[in-house]
């Protein structure tokens, strides 16, 4: 696995390859990697000749008053586990933005409401990050995770708009065995947290059970949903159309529950299939 920090070592690469035609797969992250990280590679891999993974916490999406300082890394675990994947290229950038860096990537519609309302400029951060990455890696596939459903859904947004010819692959959201969605934020919990933490799951699915059982109306399944949630603060419990994200009053289509909420001071999210 080849280790890469400047940009124009990466471009003599990704030239090399796409002159012989060889196709690409990429990663993005944000590193302190788990298998939800992995899981990501493992679809990617199969599906491309070269394998890109992307570590870089990219400040544009985070806001003022969240955790870019302190978010956790793992330099040395984070390789181990990138080759383990058979990851061939690993992208960490040491300069990622121009100085005078002046593009801003904006997409309208999906990213209101959920965390786009609770995160002003977070989704603009991301798009924004995202299409200068596929600038730099030209990949044929992009894979991201489901456990940022409304990020996929934005990024799927933007290639579609854009005309970039990149096929976005979604993949499945990885738990702990108890069922908490892993995320490198869990490192910030105490046990107490993470026990209280586990409640966003299980709210989520005893809304899906619910469903199940016969009900369609959102209002009810979201009190059901807020009857198990124990959380420090709720940002959003919600139940939305699977594809374009506009709350449903009713769940009469494909349809997803998504939450957000802090346990302490960690921001966790987590959303489930509404299967009718
Ligand atoms: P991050 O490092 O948090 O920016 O995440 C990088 C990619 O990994 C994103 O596409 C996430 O959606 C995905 N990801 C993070 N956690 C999980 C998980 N538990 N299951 C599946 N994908 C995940």
């Amino acid at each position: 696995m080849q280790i890469v920090t400047a940009s124009g070592s990466l471009r003599e690469c990704i030239r090399a390859w796409r002159r012989r035609g060889e196709t690409i797969g990429f990663v993005p992250t944000m590193g302190f990697l788990h298998e939800g990280h992995t899981s990501l590679m493992d679809l990617a891999r199969p599906r491309c000749d070269h394998l890109v993974v992307s570590i870089f916490v990219n400040p544009l999406q985070f806001g003022p008053s969240e955790d870019l300082d302190r978010y956790p890394r793992d330099p040395e675990g984070d390789e181990r586990k990138c080759r383990e994947a058979g990851v061939e290229l690993l992208f960490v950038p040491d300069a990622f933005y121009p100085e005078d860096f002046s593009t801003t990537v904006s997409v309208s519609g999906v990213t209101e409401g959920l965390c786009g309302d609770r995160r002003p400029g977070h989704f603009e951060g991301v798009t924004t990050v995202v299409a200068r990455l596929f600038g730099m890696v030209q990949p044929q596939i992009a894979v991201f995770g489901e456990k940022d459903y409304q990020q996929l859904q934005v990024i799927r947004r933007m290639v579609r708009d854009l005309a970039m010819d990149i096929d976005v692959v979604g993949g499945p959201l990885v738990r702990d065995t108890d069922g908490l969605a892993l995320s490198s934020r869990n490192a910030y919990l105490s046990a107490e947290q993470r026990r209280r933490g586990l409640s966003l799951s299980r709210s989520l699915l005893a809304m899906r059970a619910a469903v199940a059982d016969g009900t369609r109306d959102v209002e009810t399944l979201l009190v059901r949903g807020r009857q198990v949630l124990d959380a420090d603060q709720v940002d959003y419990l919600a139940v939305v159309d699977a594809e374009d994200l506009t709350p449903l009053e009713v769940v009469d289509r494909p349809a997803r529950a998504l939450g957000a909420a802090f346990f302490g001071s960690t921001r966790l999210i987590d959303n489930l299939s509404l299967e009718l």
